[in-house]
């Protein structure tokens, strides 16, 4: 069975006050009876003593008879008289024993008489000279030798009641039990609710731990108490921080895990692909270039075939050229750091000087390429800069439609170098704007292809961009053609 721990506290302390009453009322109330009797004792003997001073003076007074004889004679009047001096009920014996006079209506009226056996051993004693005492009920019979002129002529009885000390023993006996009860019983409430105050902190340390133990950790200490249930709750409250911040950091541990796991298939992922990718892309021109070669075995008088193969083999090849370019770079700039080697350049010449080496291709296509510049410098290598502009021109070119234009826009804002190249082309659908990035997407292979695209260049451009701290988006335009923006720390 299990008993609370405060009921365990107040019981025992309820079981401590009840011994300490006990034991201190069992020694006050011997005390006051020891008192009281002594008292009495005191009190008889002063009264004993008045009363053999009266006996001695009545001998010697009147007619000198045998002690015997005298109180034979005198002893009823005398033990009146002496009951009359001293207030209490006085019997007298001589010294045979044998009852000679009394203060008590019933015995006085049969001198003589036997009444002396109810206190015959108490007598015996007090005819030997020495002092007796006998309780009954609640009186005392004191019993005391009457001295005579030579030696003890009788005894003197006094009776004395003892009801006013008994009923003081009772009251006292009375207050000692109500107050102990009351004082008990306030204790063991005033201890309950003490203890009950320690048993609730305890049961809040106990529900703390149990909500730690279910990973809920504590926001502050269960208890504020300036005793151990204080420090020991204090120290609950810093042990759930700890788990907790130990644990969180385990948690974010595991989820970076986690992540290092999923960007690691991802990126196994991109690489089966890509490996797929590229092969599936080489092996179309070369499919082509074999099936030029073969019509050629076969017919190798055929002047259009023949043209026709060079020209397409021509076009092939190069397309295989520029792809085992581009993908080497790629996987040069994926595996090892970029080896660039940075300069300060202004924008607006190096522009110039794209525009100038790629308008023969604009030409050739019917376009217009127009520039707008702010003077404005970035730090940077140059080669990459070029690669940037030159595939980005490439494509806002081979894309287009005749008559259309391509315009180039370079400013410096926010500490930063913007160029954006809009064309007026064939636009990219917004299902492709995220794709366009990743190697060997092409929007329509058919159009790319005929351009000589391989789908590599756009991922090339975004792999260099960054690698120089750059920045390249697709910008969302209205009124048809596309327009990437670029943009680099500034030089001041
Ligand atoms: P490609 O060698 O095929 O041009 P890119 O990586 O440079 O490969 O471009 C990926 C695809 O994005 C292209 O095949 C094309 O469909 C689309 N694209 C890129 N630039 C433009 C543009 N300026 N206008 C329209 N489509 C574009």
């Amino acid at each position: 069975m299990r008993v609370s721990i405060k009921l365990k506290f107040s019981l025992f302390l309820a079981l401590l006050l009840i011994l300490a009453l006990s034991v201190l009322s069992f020694f006050v109330l011997r005390g006051v009876d020891r008192n009281q009797q002594a008292q009495t004792e005191r009190y008889l003997a002063q009264h004993v003593k008045t009363v053999n001073l009266r006996v001695k003076q009545t001998y010697y007074t009147g007619t000198r008879l045998e002690p015997q004889e005298f109180m034979k004679q005198r002893g009823r009047q005398l033990a009146v008289e002496l009951a009359g001096f001293t207030g209490l009920e006085v019997t007298l014996y001589d010294a045979q024993g044998r009852l000679t006079g009394s203060s008590a209506q019933g015995k006085l009226s049969r001198p003589g008489d036997d009444g002396r056996s109810e206190v015959q051993d108490s007598l015996a004693y007090a005819l030997q000279n020495k002092i007796a005492y006998q309780s009954r009920g609640d009186t005392l019979l004191y019993l005391a030798p009457l001295q005579g002129p030579e030696k003890q002529m009788g005894v003197v009885q006094l009776q004395y009641s003892l009801k006013d000390s008994l009923s003081f023993q009772q009251t006292l006996k009375n207050l000692f039990l109500t107050t102990g009860l009351a004082v008990l019983l306030l204790s063991f409430i005033i201890g309950y609710l003490y203890f009950n105050r320690a048993a609730v902190a305890i049961s809040r340390l106990k529900l703390a731990a149990e909500e730690i133990r279910k990973a809920h950790y504590i926001a502050a200490p269960p208890v504020k108490r300036a005793d151990e249930l204080g420090e020991l709750a204090e120290g609950i409250y810093y042990m759930s921080r700890e788990i907790e911040s130990s644990i969180a950091a385990k948690d974010e541990e595991q989820r970076k895990l986690k992540l290092a796991v999923q960007k690691l298939q991802a990126l196994e992922q991109q690489q089966k692909q890509y490996i797929g990718n590229i092969s599936h892309e080489f092996k179309t021109p070369l499919t082509s270039i074999k099936a030029y070669v073969d019509l050629l075995n076969m017919y190798d008088d055929d002047p259009k075939l023949l043209q026709d193969a060079k020209v397409n083999i021509a076009k092939e090849t190069q397309r295989l050229y520029e792809m085992v370019e581009k993908v080497l770079q790629l996987t040069a700039l994926e595996k090892y750091d970029f080896e660039s080697q940075a300069e300060l350049l202004e924008v607006g010449g190096e522009l110039r000087e794209v525009c100038g080496r790629m308008s023969g291709k604009a030409e050739r296509f019917g376009l217009t390429l127009t520039l707008d510049t702010q003077v404005s410098h970035i730090w940077m290598d140059r080669e990459s800069f070029m690669h940037i502009l030159i595939n980005l021109l490439d494509n806002a070119i081979k894309y287009n439609v005749t008559q259309g234009n391509v315009h180039i826009r370079s400013e410096a804002r926010d500490g930063r170098v913007w160029i954006t190249i809009r064309d007026s082309g064939i636009g990219i659908p917004a299902e492709a704007r995220d794709k366009i990035f990743e190697p060997f997407y092409t929007v329509n292979r058919d159009r790319s292809r005929q351009s000589g695209g391989t789908g590599l260049g756009l991922s090339l451009v975004r792999t260099l961009v960054e690698k120089q701290n750059g920045i390249i988006e697709l910008l969302d335009i209205e009124g048809g053609g596309s327009a990437f923006r670029l943009s680099f720390p500034a030089e001041s």
